[in-house]
């Protein structure tokens, strides 16, 4: 521990987390339960090595928050795992969309999602993940996301009451894809569980262990436990690199260079594959419901360490 507090690393998110902490801009997620409204201040970094070295920074490092759209990377790689490569291509496309997160992003002809980072693109996703093994459809989610994370996590039900209250375009957007046949069961059951996944409880630290497993290829730097197949990795990576950041993903690309996932919850994800994963925690965002103190962080930790891909190889 005493090593760490001293090394560079830990030295550099330290100050960039006091030069960030400047940054008020943008407004945080205005759906969430009574009485418990986000710190707009509240700001945290963690980086987590393909080795298992985890650094920290900030005292939101370790505080629970939403998951929401970070969600969708790890939920397509389920499906891939369930369903191989081709027959989720059949329900969800692998293109760029360069549009908001909830566009009705759907081709006029088949009703195929452009992508799985878009609400669209997961709903059809989650509409695949079945029940198995004795365990319900969200239950399997649940354990997946846990062992990516290396620790045990769970739903929070008075996030997801609130969700579901504020499901109206999601609603049309499950049934719009359950007319093209996208979703083939009960498209409220999609509903249902995308929102339960988005309101999974995660922290910094729980995100940059579940980047630094995509990182890896697969496993769990910090458990060592193979959660999932290289095949799906690069397929996740590569749609989260042209879609994760919605219609912010072309500047995303130049000024940080790193495949990433944003969440209105405040959280951002980054992935060095090989090296390391990044995660910030601070709720204002921007107008593509990205944090803004999470993009610049990422934007000067890519310049910092040379973490963009054109710079890291
Ligand atoms: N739960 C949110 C929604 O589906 C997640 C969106 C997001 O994080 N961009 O609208």
């Amino acid at each position: 521990y005493a090593e760490a507090m001293e090394s560079p690393i830990q030295r550099h998110l330290d100050d960039l987390l006091q030069d960030v902490s400047r940054i008020t801009d943008g407004r945080p997620y205005s759906v969430h339960p009574p009485g418990r409204d986000p710190d707009p201040d509240a700001f945290g970094i963690c980086l987590a090595t393909v080795d298992g070295h985890v650094y920290t920074a900030g005292a939101a490092a370790d505080t629970e928050f939403s998951i929401h759209s970070i969600s969708k990377p790890f939920s397509y790689a389920l499906a891939l795992a369930d369903h191989g490569l081709d027959a989720v291509d059949e329900k969800v496309d692998l293109e760029p969309s360069g549009d908001p997160f909830n566009e009705i992003s759907l081709s006029p002809d088949s009703g195929r999602p452009a992508n799985a980072m878009i609400n669209a693109g997961a709903l059809a996703v989650v509409a695949m993940l079945k029940g198995g093994g004795g365990k319900s459809a969200p239950r399997r989610i649940v354990d997946f996301y846990s062992r990516l994370a290396g620790r045990r996590l769970s739903v929070d039900q008075s996030v997801y009451d609130v969700e579901i209250r504020n499901s109206d375009r999601n609603h049309a957007l499950a049934y719009l894809l359950s007319s093209f046949g996208i979703i083939d069961d009960d498209p409220t059951r999609a509903l249902k569980n995308y929102l339960r996944q988005c309101s999974m409880q995660v922290t910094c630290r729980d995100l940059a262990v579940m980047a630094a497993t995509l990182s890896t290829g697969g496993t769990n730097p910090v458990t060592g436990e193979d959660v999932i197949d290289i095949e799906s990795v690069e397929r996740v990576l590569s749609v989260m690199m042209t879609s994760g950041m919605y219609d912010d993903a072309g500047s995303w690309a130049s000024s940080v260079g790193m495949p990433a996932k944003s969440g209105v919850g405040g959280g951002t994800l980054a992935v060095l594959p090989g090296q390391a994963g990044l995660a910030v925690y601070s709720p204002p965002l921007d107008r593509h419901g990205s944090s803004v103190r999470g993009v610049e962080t990422c934007r000067r930790l890519s310049r910092d360490m040379e973490m963009h891909f054109v710079r890291a190889a």
